[in-house]
């Protein structure tokens, strides 16, 4: 091993986009393609790159940086729990991950709580749950959405219902079946006599930021409790505040009727969670939680007391700083901006969807200048966007998504809201 394999430490001089580029080139598995940006800080909603230039992350790390870049209370949680205790597995207990589940509890119902690291962890613990549900009775099958997304994993990529994630990884997991998204009919009209769960995400993420409608949600709820299924609901990247509420189902429910009493059996989160520490986590609902005893499921970093301590920090400086109210209002404040952007450039965009700080931007289907070959209009977007200083995350090839820090400010918004639209003048002109 020579010394610059051994440096643990960023280098500031020496260090250039090339020689960055070339250590991924060589070294790490080319599954992204990434966009031409090598970050190296950030402060609230900025990152800066190797050369000090500075954007404005309105893509939050993919859902994640609730609390935007380097916050000061996060990184003093972080540095107390880790001089105290970082991990002790879970032959032990510690007290951030039984206030963390607790604090869960209290927000979402009577239920329990299992950790772990990722999104796709905690849907493989649903998987489980489900599949323990209905052993006994010989039931199996989870039907899930066309065009959701569950994770990476191998039977993530079963679950999720876009064909594109699955290429090249046949044979599928068995017991995955997919059905057109806010369509109570055909979900029904899909069950089978091995059906034990459906699994849907309150607001689809991955598939273009697409919310259920309030219907489809308690149509689901009714359907499940008739036919004896699981209502299971991926909430990774709508949950913890985005929406406006702790849950995405909770801010589509609040005005409904029956509504408040709305309860999944069991939810899986992640992403926001940890604000950019890696925590996962699913919650099953009271009579369910027990199904998975003693030695049937397990993970050794899952609940760490670093992971809690700085969650349980996390959900404290948004209940402090009333960031679900924040959310809700930038969310307003952004879809009002992107809507009079929209309106002046209809060649270029299409539609505006979403809750709270979970916004998705659909280009139009010919927009001028963004039919580059081998690249998606979404990616073309994006990286103009990136070139004027603005980072957003492409889903699909047509939709920009806007997934900020829930302590966005109002200067933040309309710094956006201005490259944005300086961006759409240039491709119009
Ligand atoms: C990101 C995401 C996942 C996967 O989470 P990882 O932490 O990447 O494993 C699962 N479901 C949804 C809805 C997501 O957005």
């Amino acid at each position: 091993m020579n010394d610059f394999a051994l440096q643990s430490r960023p280098s500031s001089h020496n260090t250039t986009d090339a020689t960055i580029r070339e250590l991924f080139n060589q070294n790490v598995v080319p599954s992204y393609s990434r966009f031409d940006l090598t970050l190296t800080h950030g402060k609230g909603s900025h990152v800066y790159d190797l050369h000090g230039r500075r954007y404005l992350d309105l893509g939050g790390g993919i859902a994640v940086c609730a609390l935007g870049h380097a916050h000061p209370a996060m990184v003093e949680a972080l540095t107390e729990q880790a001089r105290r205790l970082m991990h002790v597995s879970n032959l032990y207990y510690t007290e951030p991950q039984g206030r963390l589940a607790q604090a869960l509890v209290a927000l979402i119902g009577p239920g329990k709580c299992f950790f772990t690291n990722s999104g796709g962890e905690a849907n493989e613990g649903l998987f489980k749950l489900a599949r323990k549900f209905g052993h006994d009775t010989g039931r199996f099958e989870i039907l899930t959405a066309v065009n959701s997304f569950h994770g990476r994993t191998l039977a993530g990529i079963a679950a999720t219902g876009q064909d594109k994630v699955k290429k090249g990884f046949e044979p599928m997991v068995a017991g995955f079946r997919h059905v057109p998204y806010n369509d109570l009919a055909a979900m029904r009209a899909a069950l089978s006599p091995a059906t034990v769960a459906i699994l849907v995400e309150d607001i689809q993420g991955e598939g273009g930021v697409t919310p259920a409608s309030p219907d489809y949600l308690l149509g689901l709820r009714a359907l499940c409790d008739e036919r004896n299924l699981l209502l299971l609901l991926d909430c990774v990247q709508s949950g913890h505040f985005r929406s406006g509420r702790f849950h995405g189902f909770q801010r589509i429910l609040e005005d409904v009727p029956g509504g408040g009493a709305f309860l999944p059996d069991g939810i899986s989160m992640a992403k926001s969670l940890g604000g950019g520490f890696p925590i996962g986590v699913f919650w099953a609902r009271a009579p369910y939680a027990d199904l998975l005893s003693a030695g049937t499921h397990g993970t050794t970093y899952g609940g760490s007391p670093l992971a809690c301590a700085v969650a349980l920090k996390v959900l404290e400086v948004i209940a402090g700083e009333n960031l679900a109210d924040n959310a809700r209002h930038m969310g307003e404040r952004l879809r009002a901006g992107l809507q009079s952007i929209i309106q002046q450039h209809p060649k270029l965009f299409r539609t505006v969807r979403g809750q709270g700080l979970m916004l998705g931007l659909e280009l139009a289907p010919d927009a001028p200048g963004l039919n580059l070959p081998h690249k998606t209009p979404a990616s073309v977007m994006t990286a103009k966007l990136q070139e004027a200083g603005l980072l957003l995350i492409p889903a699909g090839a047509q939709v920009l998504r806007i997934l900020p820090a829930l302590n966005l400010t109002e200067a933040d918004a309309e710094e956006g809201l201005a490259i944005l639209a300086r961006v759409a003048a240039d491709l119009d002109a």
